[in-house]
């Protein structure tokens, strides 16, 4: 069996990063198994779908690493649910409910107030023709409902009915299909609700497994019951956890809680963000996986706990720089191209400011340092100045190498008798005006002699 997994969201905004959670251990389980992705937008609300949207969370995961077998829109496949809708009407498993919501919820209370589980109590069920005719009379069209297989000869008696699956995260689940109602399929407008178009879905492109947060859990055993109504064989689940912000909260794309745009806008690298959101909330310690092969290497769904996992973005900082600080010079090329760091400086410099950095483009400001000189004056005591003065007269003399700092700050140790921070750092804040950074001995020989000392004081 071919392994074919997809990432199903709606584009009805842009995803945060628990979406792309659930995209890459998709993208993982796909990649572990040699299988194909797919990429469907459940886009059946066409009132709020945007191809906007679609086409943003495309180049989302595309900047994370996440390439597509194939993409499919809902909206391009209600043919395949209204066949699907007659195959159930005709095995008498779809049927017509007048109730608005007003009624329902009153049904809902009495129920409570009888100490009944407050599921749907299956009323439509008994209509007479009489009384639908007058109901469509009146206008009411009907919603549809999937008759739920928990009874054995009627359905007005359901029983404890389980349904089990081994979840690829969370092992051994089971839902009893007489503690949920049977579901809505089709609203009265004739739209759909996600239920029927997913099962559809992942009947026709041939789903092997299903995986996804894990407020479906509830939905699978519906699903399940509904693969089989359709004469399928139910693929596998698996349901990881759910990230919260630190206090707890969901994320939601709507409110555009740490969304993958902001976070590539805020110079968050691709593999943090991914390296954060499969790892998090797993017994992996989370640390920086440059590529996604390592990460698919550490990516084990079954090691994903089942509380949710409190996500804390400054996180993503830690690993940022623990990637930048690894980056070969090869991977960055392009980028610092991009912040015009260039030439044949631009390799050495890249080494000497890589683990120096919070994010790539703090390049720009060290390339500048190195180029122009202190980008702020840095206040010097006279006793120090004095001090560069005389160092800057014993710099060498043409050509440098890569030990030019080191001959320079023995021959300035032994004429001024400073060592230590009294000599490196009145001379750190001279060459690039600032209390830290790079090796100055990586950056001396990048500034040049004719650089170095136009930074006399
Ligand atoms: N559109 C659904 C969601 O975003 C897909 C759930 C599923 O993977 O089945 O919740």
């Amino acid at each position: 069996m071919t392994v074919t997994v997809r990432f199903a969201p709606s584009p009805t905004g842009r995803i945060h990063i628990g979406n792309a959670r659930t995209a890459l251990f998709n993208w993982l389980f796909a990649q572990k198994h040699r299988g194909r992705f797919i990429q469907r937008f459940d886009d059946t609300d066409v009132a709020r779908s945007k191809q906007e949207y679609a086409d943003s969370i495309l180049y989302d995961l595309h900047w994370l690493g996440i390439f597509q077998d194939a993409t499919e829109y809902q909206s391009k496949r209600f043919d395949h649910y209204d066949a699907a809708v007659e195959r159930l009407k005709a095995a008498g498993v779809l049927y017509p409910c007048y109730e608005t919501p007003e009624e329902l919820d009153l049904r809902r209370k009495v129920r409570r107030t009888r100490g009944l589980p407050p599921v749907y109590g299956r009323e439509a069920l008994a209509l007479t023709s009489a009384q639908i005719a007058e109901y469509e009379g009146d206008g009411r069209r009907p919603h549809w409902r999937f008759l739920l297989p928990n009874f054995v000869s009627d359905p007005l008696e359901p029983m404890r009915t389980e349904i089990r699956w081994n979840d690829l995260v969370r092992g051994e689940e089971t839902v009893d299909l007489a503690s949920v109602s049977d579901p809505v399929l089709v609203r009265e407008d004739g739209t759909y609700l996600y239920t029927l178009p997913s099962v559809v879905d992942d009947i026709d492109m041939g789903i092997s497994h299903v995986i996804r947060g894990d407020d479906h859990v509830t939905n699978t055993g519906v699903q399940i019951a509904l693969f089989q109504a359709l004469g399928a064989v139910p693929p596998g689940f698996g349901h990881h956890n759910l990230l919260t912000t630190v206090s707890g909260e969901g994320l939601s794309k709507r409110t555009g809680a740490l969304s993958i745009q902001g976070l590539r806008e805020d110079g968050i690298e691709a593999m943090a963000v991914a390296s954060l959101a499969v790892l998090i909330g797993t017994s992996e310690s989370v640390h920086a996986m440059p590529t996604m092969a390592e990460l698919a290497d550490h990516f084990d769904p079954a090691a994903t706990s089942k509380s949710a996992a409190k996500f804390d973005p400054d996180e993503l900082l830690v690993l940022n720089r623990a990637l930048l600080h690894h980056m070969a010079f090869a991977d960055a090329r392009d980028r610092l191209g991009a912040l015009g760091i260039g030439g044949e400086r631009a390799e050495p410099f890249w080494n000497a400011v890589r683990g120096n950095l919070d994010r790539l483009s703090d390049a720009a400001q060290w390339w500048k340092i190195v180029n122009e000189g202190p980008q702020e004056t840095s206040e010097l005591s006279d006793e120090d100045r004095d001090f560069v003065r005389i160092a800057f007269d014993l710099l060498p003399e043409d050509p440098w190498d890569a030990g030019v700092w080191k001959a320079w700050t023995a021959k300035v140790r032994k004429m001024t008798e400073r060592k230590g921070k009294a000599l490196f750092m009145p001379l750190r804040l001279a060459l690039t005006g600032l209390s830290s950074g790079p090796e100055l001995a990586d950056l001396l020989p990048l500034m040049g002699r004719e650089g170095t000392l136009a930074r006399r004081p």
